[in-house]
C-alpha cells in the first residue's frame, strides 16, 4: 500500500499523475463505489488506499520522495 508522508510539500504533481485518480489534494472529497467521502487529511495530499493498484506512477514523479510503500 502507498502513503504520502510528512515530507510532502503539497506541489499536486502526483495528483496529475495518478491515472487511477487515488490522489488528492489535502480537503477535498473523493468518491468511492460511487459515494462521495470526506477527505483523509487535511493537512496534506492524500492517496485512498482502495483506488491506489500500486503501480508506483507517482513516487518517479515525487520531487521531495515522499511517496512511500508500507
Ligand atoms: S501507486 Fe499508482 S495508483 Fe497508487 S496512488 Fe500512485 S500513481 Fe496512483
Ligand atoms: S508529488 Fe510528492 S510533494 Fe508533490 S503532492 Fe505528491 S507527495 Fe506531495
Amino acid at each position: 500500500m502507498m502513503y504520502i508522508t510528512e515530507e510532502c510539500i503539497d506541489c499536486s504533481a502526483c495528483v496529475d499523475e495518478c491515472e487511477q485518480k487515488a490522489i488528492y489534494n489535502a480537503g477535498e472529497e473523493y468518491e468511492l463505489n460511487g459515494e462521495m467521502k470526506g477527505p483523509l487529511s487535511e493537512d496534506h495530499t492524500f492517496i485512498v488506499p482502495e483506488l491506489c493498484d500500486d503501480c508506483k506512477s507517482c513516487v518517479e514523479v515525487c520531487a521531495v520522495d515522499a511517496i512511500e510503500e508500507k
